[in-house]
């Protein structure tokens, strides 16, 4: 058993022009309301975003960004500030996506400066980490997840970080409709939550939500959630229609 409350996040990636993140985020609204010991966050792309914190202002669902820069402002074209973020209503912003990784060049030391800046804006980071498959298949999975969160979270103290989110995210289950099973899971989630205790204490490793991500559905939640160190989930495909997703939300019913 641990306090640490659930959270349920969705993220939207590249889906979702404004008028259907709207009606999406409506619907969702009304299908999660009765939701009370869970957190729920969406992240729409950004030109959604402040149309979309319209409509879930009041209600048990959150605003995140898939995304941010480090630098307060200046001349970086196509960049986002996180200033800009909390202003168009931002709780949370998603760090080191495995896309981001793969195809945007962001490495640790790019993932630690935005972690850095979204603290320093209190924005709630979701650190997301994960191996590939090569690297499972070569044993190297708790090498690489080692690597990945020491030099995320390079330079922080455990005050610093009271508010991550770790999201552990095997890039072979993104978007491909095989999961990692809730034991291989699990086995990871203890192992970054033993990590976290070496580097910054067990407090701050008892208090960290780390969520699985690597499709997730209605059909495996309950199972994913059972598990001691899983506090909940990032779900990409499944978030997209909000019946999918407000299964996964209310998995317990
Ligand atoms: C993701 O993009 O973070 C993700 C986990 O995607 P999917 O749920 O589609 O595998």
């Amino acid at each position: 058993m641990t306090n640490r409350t659930p959270l349920i996040a969705g993220n939207w990636k590249m889906f979702k022009t404004c008028p259907e993140a709207v009606e999406t985020a409506g619907q969702l609204v009304k299908l999660v309301a009765a939701t009370t010991d869970i957190d729920v966050m969406i992240a729409p792309p950004f030109t959604a975003l402040a149309p979309v914190a319209d409509v879930v202002r009041g209600s048990c669902v959150s605003l995140g960004a898939q995304n941010l820069f480090w630098e307060a402002q200046g001349a970086f074209t196509g960049e986002i500030s996180p200033a800009m973020l909390v202003s168009a209503g931002c709780k949370y912003v998603i760090i080191g996506h495995s896309e981001r990784r793969q195809y945007f060049n962001e490495t640790d030391e790019t993932v630690n400066k935005k972690i850095r800046a979204a603290i320093n804006n209190d924005l709630t980071p979701v650190m997301c980490v994960g191996e590939s498959e090569k690297e499972r298949e070569s044993k190297d999975t708790f090498s690489v997840l080692d690597k990945q969160v020491k030099k995320g979270l390079e330079g922080f103290s455990s005050d610093d970080l009271k508010s991550l989110v770790i999201a552990y995210e095997p890039i072979w289950a993104i978007g491909t409709g095989k999961t990692a099973t809730s034991g291989q899971a699990q086995e990871v989630h203890q192992f970054l939550r033993s990590v976290l205790e070496k580097s910054f204490g067990n407090m701050l490793a008892k208090s960290v939500r780390i969520l699985y991500g690597g499709s997730v559905k209605p059909n495996n939640i309950a199972e994913l959630m059972a598990m001691p160190d899983i506090d909940g989930a990032l779900v990409g495909g499944a978030s997209l229609d909000p019946e999918t997703f407000s299964k996964i939300v209310r998995f317990k019913e």
